[in-house]
């Protein structure tokens, strides 16, 4: 796995008990491989420029991730850590 460098810190948060990469852009959960490049051009080219978008999706590659439509719901009573995505100060709050 590749150190995040401050773009990837600013961008993304890889969830690593889910396996997914979560855009903090917009709070989404990112498909994984070729996805990760599909995302950022199609949701985010206008802030993001193509050597950004590259790291970005070099981090993705370095992780191990699976689709989000392939995770499974957690029960009503496990413990869950949930992500909020403030889009005016991008901080993250847990
Ligand atoms: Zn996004």
């Amino acid at each position: 796995m590749l150190e995040p460098n401050p773009i990837v810190a600013e961008h993304v948060l890889h969830d690593a008990h889910y396996k997914v990469l979560i855009c903090l852009i917009c709070g989404h959960a990112i498909k994984s491989d070729v996805g990760i490049k599909r995302y950022f051009k199609d949701a985010h080219s206008r802030m993001l420029d193509i050597s950004s978008r590259k790291a970005l999706v070099e981090y993705g590659g370095s992780l191990s991730l699976i689709d989000p439509d392939h995770i499974s719901i957690p029960s009503p009573n496990s413990p869950v850590c949930i992500v909020v995505v403030d889009n005016n100060s991008r901080e993250r709050k847990v």
